[in-house]
Parts: C-alpha cells; sequence; structure tokens
C-alpha cells in the first residue's frame, strides 16, 4: 500500500497539487486498504509531498487500524475542527486536489479552511494509478470471473419457464454469495422485451419457453474485486430465427474484439472494430451503448472502452467486452467477458459458453 501511496504522491507533484486529500470510497481503499464507512464524521487521507496522514474520529482510530493502515494516523477529538487537522497537516498551498466522490459539504468546509488555494479534481490522478492492476489484483479479478462463470454455469438449477425474473434473479442472487463473493452487485434477468434494456435488473414478468433472456451479474470477493459477465439463455423451446441470425453477428464482434485488443491498441479501436461489424450486418443502430468499463475494486472504473477514447491499451489494463444488440418490444442480447490487457494480447476471465445455452 505505502508503494501506491508513493506514486500517488510523485504523481501529485507531477501535476503541481500540493495536497491531495480523500475521503471514503475506492480511491482511499485503493491507496490504504481501508474500507472506511463514509459517515458524517470526517474521515480524510491527506497526501502530501512531506508525507501521508489519515484523519480520523478518535472512536474510529480502531476501526483504522484494525484495517492495517500503514500511514500515521492522526485523530480528532467529537468537538474538535477536524477541517483545521487536514489545514494544519497540509500547511501553505496553492493546488489542492480532491477525490473525484468527496461529498459537497466537504469541499465546501475545506474550501473555507483554506481560502487562498485553488482545489481541483484528484479523481483522474488515482484513476491513472488504478487502472494498471496489480499482479495480485489480476489475480483476484481472475478469482472473481471464476466465480460469476460457477453461477452461470448452475442457470439450468434457476432459469425455467413459468418463473419470474424476480424470482430466478433471487436465486441467482443467493449463488453469487456461495460461489465467491461477498457482495451481490447487481443481477439483470431480462426475459423476451425485457432484454431489449441494457439495464434492466429484474421484474416480475414471467419467462416463456422459446424466449431470450440475457442475463448479466456481478459481486464483489472478500479481496474487494468485482466480477460482470452477461451470457445469453433461452429456456424449454427455440428462439426465433431473427434472434439467432442478430446473436450469430453479435457473437462475431465480440470474437472479433477480443482478437483485436492487445497492448498498444487504442480503447476506442477496440470499440470500433465490433461495432463495424454490428453495422455492416445492418443493426448498427441498435448497439446503443460504448464496448466497455474498466474494472477492479468497482465494476465501472477507467478505461472505458469508447469511441473518443484514444488511450492505449498497457499490460495490466482489466476492462469488459460486452457488445449488445437491442430490439425494442421484441428481444435483446449481450456477451460480456472481462478480459485483461497482457504483454501480447489479453487474457479473457470469463469463459462459459458465449453461445446460445439452450436449458
Ligand atoms: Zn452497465
Ligand atoms: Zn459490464
Ligand atoms: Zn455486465
Amino acid at each position: 500500500m505505502t508503494e501506491r501511496l508513493d506514486r500517488a504522491r510523485i504523481l501529485a507533484g507531477q501535476h503541481g497539487i500540493d495536497a491531495l486529500l480523500v475521503t471514503p470510497g475506492a480511491d482511499l481503499r485503493y491507496l490504504t486498504g481501508y474500507a472506511a464507512k463514509p459517515l458524517e464524521r470526517l474521515t480524510c487521507l491527506v497526501v502530501t509531498q512531506l508525507g501521508c496522514h489519515l484523519v480520523v474520529p478518535a472512536l474510529e482510530r480502531a476501526a483504522a487500524e484494525a484495517s492495517g493502515v500503514e500511514v500515521p494516523i492522526v485523530t480528532f477529538g467529537e468537538t474538535d475542527d477536524p477541517y483545521a487537522v487536514v489545514a494544519d497537516l497540509v500547511g501553505r498551498a496553492d493546488v489542492v486536489a480532491v477525490d473525484d466522490q468527496m461529498w459537497a459539504s466537504r469541499v465546501f468546509a475545506l474550501q473555507e479552511a483554506f481560502p487562498e488555494t485553488g482545489f481541483v479534481l484528484g479523481g483522474q490522478l488515482v484513476s491513472d494509478l488504478r487502472t494498471v492492476k496489480e499482479d495480485s489484483e489480476v489475480e483476484a479479478l481472475r478469482e472473481a470471473g471464476a466465480a460469476i462463470d460457477r453461477v452461470h454455469a448452475r442457470m439450468g438449477e434457476w432459469l425455467r419457464p413459468g418463473r419470474t425474473e424476480r424470482e430466478v434473479g433471487a436465486d441467482i442472487a443467493a449463488a453469487i454469495l456461495a460461489e465467491g463473493h461477498e457482495q451481490v452487485d447487481f443481477v439483470i434477468v431480462g426475459s423476451g422485451p425485457n432484454g431489449a434494456s441494457p439495464h434492466h435488473e429484474v421484474s416480475d414478468r414471467v419467462i416463456n419457453a422459446g424466449e431470450p433472456v440475457v442475463v448479466d451479474i456481478g459481486g464483489t470477493t472478500a479481496k474487494g474485486y468485482c466480477s460482470d459477465s452477461t451470457r445469453n439463455y433461452v429456456v424449454g423451446g427455440e428462439p426465433d430465427p431473427g434472434y439467432l441470425a442478430m446473436l450469430t453477428v453479435l457473437q462475431q464482434a465480440q470474437q472479433a474484439q477480443r482478437e483485436h485488443a492487445r497492448p498498444g491498441v487504442t480503447a476506442e479501436s477496440v470499440d470500433a472494430v465490433g461495432r463495424r461489424i454490428i453495422a455492416d450486418a445492418g443493426y448498427g443502430e441498435l448497439f446503443i451503448h460504448r464496448t466497455g468499463h474498466g474494472i477492479g475494486q468497482e465494476t465501472h472504473e477507467e478505461p472505458y472502452i469508447v469511441e473518443g477514447n484514444t488511450l492505449e491499451l498497457e499490460p495490466g489494463m482489466a476492462f469488459s467486452i460486452e457488445p449488445g444488440i437491442y430490439v425494442e418490444g421484441q428481444w435483446g442480447a449481450r456477451i460480456e467477458d472481462i478480459v485483461v490487457c497482457t504483454e501480447d494480447g489479453i487474457e479473457v476471465l470469463n469463459n462459459q459458453p458465449r453461445d446460445l445455452v439452450r436449458l
């Protein structure tokens, strides 16, 4: 962890940032290992060129210590002004960076505590660190990928005609925990026309025989890393030939994207390779979202695999490849794998069949 803090400090210095202030959230957890709860009393990591401190309420010192943080802890009492404590640690500063998700009430309080100082967002700085995963993080993502694959492999236990999406979703959620996650992040069971809404979750709709079902699921493991994988199912019958033709195109696009992704190619080119195949087949207007998102301690983080992102992939970057085609009122399909950029290509962390799974 101290190594990550050192890198953050160096990066801050290069950007002319005198102090980086990080309140509870994924950035704090990444930098210190402390998964602090975002409560009303201030917890704030203070990174300056002189060193790092973690400001915590006195009554939370034990919790912070128990998390194993290697940063000196500075506490404040119930009636002290925590912002004055932060200001003391920072000293004179021209530019202070705050984490992107800091509460507005805290930003305003800090601005009052530093009346002469310019404030900037520090999220990009931490994101630049988080985007390239260390080996231990890749291993944690690999475990998360295997865990969600085991849930997909068991889909036949729950997905049956006559059951509602909500009933199936509840069983899936239990299995997400049983197969090695500590938390269920989302369960999407989109049957028939509901599959056409990419962020549909579950509903009381009864799943009918022969209807395509999009299942997109993810959770967070005890190590704090996320899984996210989508597969397409049909139960108790054959779907419409029009759907099957569409799914074939989607499979070709997703495969082409996996074959294209490697160090040195841009994030947007991964999107373009699949989008072209889908457009050439006449479904271009129906691929209504970007190809993917980075993943790590959060399900959605950088790098985003989207037109306009000219970032070149580097070994250690982890992201989803998840093209989808959505026909309103009828059905939808999405194929999603998490992949990690390696020295000469990618490692695919989700390996359940990408073909239509017939149950
Ligand atoms: Zn999404
Ligand atoms: Zn995703
Ligand atoms: Zn997903």
